[in-house]
């Protein structure tokens, strides 16, 4: 009798320590994602009135006008919230879809398309063309893809390449290309902005609508820049700007890779990947110095004739002229 009361008490205490401790983990994930975001600063109004109201109660300060607003107010507060923290609720859903316990990743685009891609890079910057092109992983862009222009073909760079020629009858160029599933879903899509504090005003709306969407989903999103004639990706919240396209096959290595230092852990192999390249805290420099955490800056490369020959990619049939003709060299 001893015995069983002893293993019900140790039980409800267990019971007790996990119910407390999934809560403070629950107010805490909470505050963190909340942690400088406008939200946050709503959250603590919305705290504020519920102190207000319980104090007006008669039994307390027996304030009844304040407390029959507040009644009215706080009976509607679940609707509030969901449209108040609607961004924040989509990020916490999406971080938690996207969470290595829920899911193991696929490999949702194949080495070929990959390949395309950076030719597709290499070309644009060579032409010093403007370009977006995402590539989906787990979490759906539907949504942004049915309001581009469908194209439903396959990915090649020839044709990543037209969608982004900068004519004015061109209606493809502007915005993003979506590849989903090896395949070119739709150009032209709009992407959400990344904005608030932690966005250096420099960072053009390009690069904006890049990390915006890396930070909604998964979404693995290429910037080339039509002014720097660089590359950039940006990839669970985190944007790499000044890449050569011989370091965005290394990123690419690092996010699709199957083995242990590629996609098991792919949030952290990314990380550890971004740090080993250069965080402002690893490679300071004039710009670094500037730029939040989730921002990194790759130093500019080493001049050509300074460098050993890249073993990078066959361009064979790239086009070899700057002219803008299209013609490829065999
Ligand atoms: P770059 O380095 O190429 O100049 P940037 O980051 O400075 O890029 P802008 O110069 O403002 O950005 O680039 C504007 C172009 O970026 C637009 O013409 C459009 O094609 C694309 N763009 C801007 N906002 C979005 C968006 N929200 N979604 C998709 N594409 C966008
Ligand atoms: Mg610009």
């Amino acid at each position: 009798m001893l015995d069983q009361d002893f293993h019900l008490s140790t039980l409800l205490q267990w019971r007790w320590l996990l119910d407390i401790g999934l809560v403070a983990l629950l107010i805490y994930n909470l505050l963190v994602l909340l942690r400088g975001s406008r939200s946050g600063a709503m959250l603590f109004a919305v705290a504020g009135m519920f102190g207000i109201y319980y104090l007006s109660q008669d039994d307390l300060l027996d304030l009844p006008t304040v407390n029959w607003v507040l009644d009215r107010f706080i009976s509607s507060i679940v609707i509030l919230f969901v449209i108040l923290f609607q961004e924040d609720i989509r990020r916490a859903l999406t971080s938690v879809v996207r969470s290595p316990l829920v899911f193991s990743p696929k490999d949702p685009a194949s080495n070929a398309v990959l390949e395309e891609v950076l030719r597709a890079c290499t070309v644009l910057t060579q032409r010093h063309l403007g370009a977006l092109i995402v590539i989906e992983q787990e979490a759906s862009l539907d949504r942004y893809v049915e309001d581009g222009v469908p194209i439903g073909a396959e990915v090649s760079w020839q044709l990543l390449l037209a969608l982004f020629i900068p004519e004015h009858m061109n209606a493809t160029h502007d915005g993003a290309v979506i590849i989903q599933k090896g395949r070119i879903a739709a150009a032209a899509c709009f992407l959400p902005l990344a904005g608030g504090p932690g966005i250096p005003g420099t960072l053009g709306s390009r690069h904006r609508a890049a990390l915006g969407l890396a930070d909604e989903t998964d979404a693995i999103v290429v910037v080339v820049s039509e002014e720097s004639a660089t590359c950039s990706i940006a990839y669970m919240g985190q944007l790499d700007l000044n890449l050569q396209p011989a370091d965005l096959r290394e990123r690419f290595r690092v996010v699709f890779s199957d083995s242990p230092d590629g996609a098991a852990p792919w949030r952290r192999a990314w990380r550890r990947r971004i740090n080993a390249h250069g965080t402002p805290a690893s490679a300071p420099g004039p710009r670094s110095t500037a730029l939040p955490s989730h921002i990194s800056h790759t130093p500019a490369p080493v001049p050509a004739s300074a460098r050993p020959p890249a073993p990078a990619m066959d361009l064979d049939d790239e086009p070899a002229d700057e002219s803008g003709d299209g013609e490829a060299t065999p």
